[in-house]
């Protein structure tokens, strides 16, 4: 169904401490349900935690900003959704591009969480996005489009009606650097057609594409106005709970 959804990515950041007494500070200043759903992507470690404080309130999620990519086995260190699951995780975020460039995740591999997520019950939130020298050239519709049928095309209609979709440019994403209204929609809608050219009009019109990269609370409001933008995946201002709150009033 497609809906505003608030999406904070903590990424390494906060103790577990920290990390709650954010989400209380959002909670608490959020005293009516929100708009659509608001999803606070915390660390593995703190997920059980903020799922337990969560339960109370209605609107409000956790999600991992991971999981790997085979169902269980010999990979010391790493975390299964299985295990995501068992400690009350709805949602997971699926290639960020932080992961794309640092742990060199490929569209393949990140089809295979997609596939694992959807079987175990997640809902993955699937990032998407190019860096500066794919816009600087103009290329990068066909860039997303890469990554759009590399990881999620393969999957049946009512599997992928599951699907967040997050657009993240890289030269956005921590940067201070936002991408204009005109550009976020131009990518949104261009990301909807290729839905629908997929899936059918009726699955593009349901789903929710985020918008993702140095989004905060003065260009949120502005962002969410645009009609193919259905909220935000926010990283640096989803530390603050008065700046998360004031994105997450910005749902239309
Ligand atoms: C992100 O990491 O997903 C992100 C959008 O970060 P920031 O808001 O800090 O650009």
């Amino acid at each position: 169904m497609r809906q505003q959804i608030v999406a904070g990515n903590w990424k390494m950041n906060k103790s577990l401490e920290e990390g709650l007494e954010l989400v209380k500070g959002v909670l608490d200043r959020l005293e009516q349900r929100p708009r659509g759903p608001v999803v606070f992507a915390t660390p593995y470690p703190y997920l059980q935690s903020v799922a337990k404080m969560l339960k109370v309130r209605k609107g409000f999620h956790v999600a991992a900003q991971n999981c790997h990519h085979e169902e269980k086995g010999a990979f010391t260190g790493e975390v299964s959704v299985d295990m995501l699951a068992s400690v009350g995780t709805e949602y997971v975020l699926i290639g960020h591009s932080e992961r794309r460039q640092y742990f060199k995740e490929t569209n393949e591999q990140l089809a295979r969480k997609i596939n694992l997520a959807l079987a175990k019950g997640l809902l993955p939130i699937f990032c998407c996005g190019e860096p500066l020298a794919i816009r600087e050239r103009g290329t990068h519709v066909g860039y997303v489009a890469k990554q759009l049928k590399a990881s999620l095309f393969h999957l049946h209609e009512a599997d992928f009606r599951k699907i967040v979709i997050a657009y993240e440019p890289i030269w956005a994403i921590g940067t201070g650097r936002t991408a204009s209204t005109e550009q976020a929609q131009e990518m949104h809608a261009a990301i909807r057609v290729l839905v629908a050219k997929k899936y059918g009009k009726g699955v593009a019109d349901d789903t929710s594409i985020l918008y993702g990269g140095s989004c905060n609370a003065q260009n949120a409001p502005e962002l969410f106005r645009q009609p193919d933008v259905d909220g935000g995946l926010i990283g640096g201002a989803s530390l603050k709970a008065e700046d998360f709150v004031a994105i997450v009033n910005a749902m239309k």
